[in-house]
């Protein structure tokens, strides 16, 4: 048996676990993100305790991004510019390469969709998307069972969007597009939009409506440019119940009637759905990135 050690990195803490799926996880640990140089002596550290105590024969690293994927190039497995303090530049691999063991690393919206697709909301498809809405708007595309990455990985959270501005007087609160995607529905977006914390939004507020129009937007976006067989969207502000149902009855009149394997409700509710993994879709993002990397060793210096 296969025992992977799956670490998520995320931007306030670090989750580490070890096992194989749902059915066989450790106890996942938690590690506050200090500074990159306490924070990754912390995960050595208790990688060291599960190598010594069962050992493992992969690592899977899901990090916060953006952050570097290419192999060949010199900034593999570091953070990129990144308004978090210190952690431009900072390399998570470094000190997970002395196991000698072979890494795989995704974005954690990557794994995630990854985890999905083997466990989840996506189990036995080979084409399907993983959105997060939350304090930023997340994509993992999963084309032929394989993670999507070219130069960089997708950023499809910065997708233009049509806004109506006698409906919605709101520019959108991204520092370099206004009115892109996260611009307009992420938790600071909201926040910025109503001059409150987006939690107290009442779930039939009228703002629900603008979101869920945009995500259908996007929704439709996606189906024309990757013509997935699903579409799970999650995260903070994506998992608000009211939302998804508003979502998918936007979907039908943003397609125009124009694909008809997506022409009723029953199919857009089949087609846009909830997460299947809840909480644990981060560190089983790093299983699934991990169970890849095993499958198809990239080299242990990777
Ligand atoms: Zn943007």
């Amino acid at each position: 048996m296969r025992r992977f050690a799956g670490i998520e990195f995320g931007g306030t803490k670090v989750v580490v676990a070890f096992g194989q799926g749902p059915g066989d996880l450790s106890e996942p640990i938690r590690i506050a993100t200090t500074t990159p140089a306490e924070t990754l002596r912390r995960v050595e550290a208790v990688l060291e305790a599960g190598f010594s105590e069962q050992g493992f024969d992969t690592i899977g690293v899901a990090s916060f991004g953006p952050v570097g994927l290419d192999r060949t190039n010199a900034d593999f497995g570091r953070i990129l510019a990144t308004p978090k303090a210190g952690w431009s530049g900072a390399d998570i691999l470094d000190p997970l390469r002395r196991f000698g063991v072979p890494i795989g690393l995704a974005t954690d919206v990557g794994g995630a969709a990854l985890a999905e697709g083997r466990w989840g909301a996506c189990q036995g498809l080979s084409d399907h998307v993983y959105v997060t809405v939350g304090t930023g708007v997340g994509m993992g595309i999963v084309a032929n069972g394989a993670l999507v990455h070219g130069v960089l990985h997708p950023e499809a959270g910065h997708l233009p969007m049509r806004r109506d501005p006698a409906r919605d007087p709101f520019a959108g609160a991204c520092p370099f597009h206004g009115g892109c995607l996260e611009g307009l529905i992420s938790g600071p977006a909201i926040a910025a939009r109503i001059g409150r914390p987006g939690e107290t939004l009442l779930s039939d507020d009228p703002v629900w409506e603008l979101v869920a129009e945009y995500l259908a937007q996007m929704a439709a976006s996606l189906t024309y440019v990757l013509a997935p067989q699903r579409i799970v969207i999650g995260g903070g502000v994506g998992g608000m119940p009211a939302l998804l149902n508003r979502a998918r009855a936007r979907l039908k009149p943003e397609l125009g009637g124009y694909l008809k394997h997506l022409d009723d409700a029953d199919a857009i509710a089949d087609y846009l759905v909830g997460p299947g993994l809840g909480g644990r879709s981060g560190v089983l993002g790093a299983i699934a990135i991990a169970a890849v990397a095993s499958a198809n060793p990239p080299s242990p210096r990777g």
